[in-house]
């Protein structure tokens, strides 16, 4: 119903109850970007394993804004994923963009709320390419890997695309291959210029191939989501409460009426407030404003 925009999705969406509202017993979000080739559905297949060792249900979205089709890569990484197919703690989704490239990241995000309000306890959200409609997919995660490799071009080029800002983990995959350290260096000295964040992105380097690195990778997913639930508590809410406001724009911010009803009634503000604070879910609102 999300992708094909069928009537009735939103008062469907008002009815769910997602559970990141408060962080305790909430599923962990993941984004997992990258450009093709990167190595990023080898690192999604550890992670996987590694949530099921510990016993977590383990949902994986994996998006192609680059192609309208669903394409070769997608169904590569649902081959390599195939190991995990009969395993029922596991879903694997394709999300493809139909045509409507800036609704992407809107649908990526109701079907992450939807599946949240499922109860599953992973959500892994993989997008290739590093252009800013894979950032914005991002955005939706609690905690954005952006994995680079030596051949993907020059780290500054990168860092143009707004990847600093979005990435809470830098993964420079195939170490093995000649270039690696000078990409490190680069991240790194980016990384430490950028005084904004209270968060410094750690950068990994590992060789999915030789394993190198690897558990490091998952240690510092799992090390983020404690500091989410620690001493970033506050960041991570309001990034939370950014991400429902932008869902609710989404959902009525097209419709023209919405500019009257924010200047006739001056509640947009507590619209907001309701939002950021997490007191109210965005479908929900959007429903009721709609109707
Ligand atoms: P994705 O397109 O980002 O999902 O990348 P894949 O995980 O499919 O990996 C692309 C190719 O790179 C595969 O053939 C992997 O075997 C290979 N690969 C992954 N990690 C490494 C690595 O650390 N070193 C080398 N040399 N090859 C790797």
């Amino acid at each position: 119903m999300i992708e094909n925009r069928v009537d009735g999705t939103l008062d469907a969406m008002a009815t769910l109850e997602p559970k990141r509202k408060s962080i305790a017993g909430a599923p962990r979000v993941v984004g997992i970007t990258g450009p093709p080739g990167a190595g990023k559905s080898t690192f999604v297949n550890l992670i996987i394993k590694e949530a099921r060792g510990r016993g977590e249900r383990v949902v994986v979205l994996a998006v192609d804004p680059s192609s309208p089709f669903t394409g070769g890569a997608i169904l590569a990484d649902r081959i390599r994923m195939e190991e995990h197919a009969l395993d029922e703690g596991v879903f694997i989704r394709s999300l493809s963009s139909r045509g409507h490239l800036g609704g992407l990241s809107r649908a990526v995000g109701q079907v992450v709320d939807l599946v949240d309000s499922a109860g599953w306890d992973l959500i892994i959200v993989e997008t290739v390419g590093v252009g800013q409609s894979e950032l914005a997919v991002c955005e939706i995660a609690d905690t954005a890997v952006v994995i680079l490799t030596p051949e993907s071009g020059d780290a500054v080029q990168a860092m143009k695309a707004g990847l600093l800002e979005i990435a809470d983990l830098f993964v420079v995959n195939k170490s093995d291959r000649a270039g690696a350290d000078i990409l490190i260096r680069e991240l790194e000295l980016a990384v430490e210029l950028d005084e904004e964040s209270r968060w410094r992105p750690p950068v990994v380097k590992a060789s999915a191939l030789s394993g190198e690195g690897v558990s490091e990778v998952v240690c510092e997913i799992i090390r983020h989501g404690d500091w989410c639930e620690g001493e970033g508590r506050q960041e991570w809410a309001d990034r939370q409460g950014r991400g429902r406001v932008r869902t609710f724009l989404d959902l009525v911010g097209e419709d023209a009426r919405f500019a009257a009803y924010c200047s006739l009634q001056s509640e947009r503000s507590d619209i907001k407030e309701a939002l950021e604070s997490g007191n109210s879910n965005p479908y929900r609102l959007a429903a009721e404003y709609k109707s």
